[in-house]
């Protein structure tokens, strides 16, 4: 018999912290997860779920245009955010309720309740009272929008999170920030009609990824006549007699509008969470510090996901919950694989990587081989859309290897999820020309680029 109540608790019901615990059920373990809000977490309650039907929604204005060069003749078309949002609404319940009913039937125990350690293995439930003990915690809290306290004004702005529940779409908004969130939701509103301004510090949107296509998705939204400030930021935000907003940017330039949305990052949920009492530690930004197989400095207790400021994804947390079921269940020590992770931003065009950009591939090989494509895809020509796709593959020119995947256009993120399964095994880029291409597809161009468009050698363009 356990000296404990449980032989696993889990702390928070998001996409790790779920899989963690019916995975654990299912191997007979007697587990508990607790969770203070609602079960699916950030991807399914307030991120990728509903981020993606809103994406879908503001799809539209653009198709109703395109029907047209097609033959239709589209009839007036209005759009109504309140029937949006409720039909949004209505579909999460419905994932959660799924969330939910699995953990159920993998036999843990549900608290809807918040969960705070109290020590290496005691757990305290809120609301409950009740204390109860386990032999292994994981926490699986995730994160939450950083809103800027230091900015006078703040308080007037929204996250991502009141952005999934505005009572009215706004007519006017500007959003700091240029990272995922704030390139999606620039375009979501920017497609719902809204006037919309996107206002980043840094010299082009979307750190990290490949520098040719942060510039020509910057460009595809400029085009629309969304708005791209690059190189300045918000210092203030001022609530107008009308109701409006003044934004305040660092060159001085005022935006008015009716909503200003902050998408600057995020930040763990360790707060009140009895950290200290239990001995994990916090790092500076306040995430769960975790080894390479997620344990933290208490030697029961476990970190998945968004909390631990690792990568944040929730193909990640999951991968990272189903390496510790390994580590801990199976006696199989499994360190999370975090090389080559395929990922999209759904901006519109798209966005969909994996692998190596060109300019840290140029640093880490000494020549590399550039192939690139820009073209306007079939499905814009009887539309009259001007919109280009860019395909770019990345590949070592000693090994033929192809490092790096990079496409922006129609449908980037499903070829991701496909260029990925090529880059991660290593392909060389002979594997790609010896392939038949699938005609007429766009993503044909991705084996029928057969010369290089150019080099990189020692860092310089030959
Ligand atoms: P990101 O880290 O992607 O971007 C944050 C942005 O805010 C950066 O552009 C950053 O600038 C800027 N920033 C940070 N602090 C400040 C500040 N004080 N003032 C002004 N600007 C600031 O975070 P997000 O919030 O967009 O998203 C969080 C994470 O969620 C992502 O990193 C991603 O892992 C995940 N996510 C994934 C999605 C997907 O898979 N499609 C969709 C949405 C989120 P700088 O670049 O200069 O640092």
């Amino acid at each position: 018999m356990s000296a404990y109540d449980y032989d696993l608790f889990v702390i928070g019901g998001g996409s790790g912290g779920v899989r963690a615990a019916r995975v654990a059920a299912s191997l007979g373990k007697k587990v508990a997860i607790a969770e203070e809000y609602r079960f699916g977490g950030t991807c399914v309650i307030r991120g990728c779920v509903p981020k993606k039907l809103f994406v879908y929604a503001s799809q539209f204005a653009e198709a109703f245009e395109d029907a047209q060069g097609y033959g239709w003749t589209v009839g007036e078309t209005r759009f109504d955010w309140p029937k949006l949002i409720a039909a949004k609404d209505a579909e999460i319940e419905r994932l959660e309720g799924i969330y939910q009913s699995n953990v159920n039937k993998a036999g843990a125990e549900i608290f809807a309740d918040r969960a705070v350690l109290e020590g290496p293995h005691e757990i305290r439930l809120i609301e409950d009272g009740r204390r109860v003990t386990a032999d292994k915690i994981i926490i699986a809290t995730g994160g939450r929008p950083n809103r800027h306290p230091a900015m006078p004004g703040a308080e007037h702005c929204i996250t991502s999170e009141e952005a999934f529940h505005l009572k009215e779409l706004p007519k006017r908004i500007a959003v700091l920030g240029g990272g995922y969130i704030a390139v999606e939701f620039a375009n979501i509103f920017h497609g719902l009609g809204v006037d919309t301004t996107l206002v980043y510090r840094g010299k082009e949107i979307l750190q990290g990824f490949d520098d040719d296509l942060r510039h020509e998705l910057h460009q595809a939204m400029d085009k629309k006549g969304l708005r791209v400030h690059c190189c300045d930021t918000f210092e203030r935000v001022d609530m107008r007699g009308d109701g409006t907003l003044a934004a305040t940017a660092k060159s001085g330039e005022v935006f008015v509008v009716d909503q200003v949305m902050l998408a600057i990052g995020r930040t763990a949920n360790t707060e009140n969470l009895g950290c200290e009492a239990a001995g994990v530690a916090l790092d500076a930004r306040g995430a769960i510090k975790v080894d390479d197989y997620s344990r933290t400095s208490a030697e029961n207790i476990y970190a998945i996901g968004d909390v631990t400021h690792r990568v944040q994804l929730t193909p990640v947390a999951i991968h990272e919950a189903m390496c510790l079921i390994e580590t801990i269940y199976h006696d199989r020590p499994t360190k999370p694989d975090y090389d080559t992770i395929a990922t999209a931003v759904f901006s519109q065009p798209e966005l969909g990587v994996v692998g190596l950009t060109e300019c840290v591939a140029a640093e880490r090989f000494d020549e590399i081989e550039i192939y690139r494509a820009a073209f306007r895809p079939m499905k814009n020509t009887l539309s009259g859309r001007d919109g280009r796709m860019l395909m770019k593959l990345v590949v070592d020119a000693k090994s033929r290897r192809v490092l790096g995947a990079h496409v922006l256009g129609h449908d980037a993120g499903e070829l991701a999820q496909i260029l990925a399964v090529t880059v991660k095994a290593g392909l060389t880029k002979d594997a790609f020309d010896a392939t038949m291409a699938v005609h007429p597809t766009a993503a044909e161009e991705l084996v029928t680029m057969y010369t290089p468009s150019y080099r990189v050698k020692g860092g310089e363009r030959v």
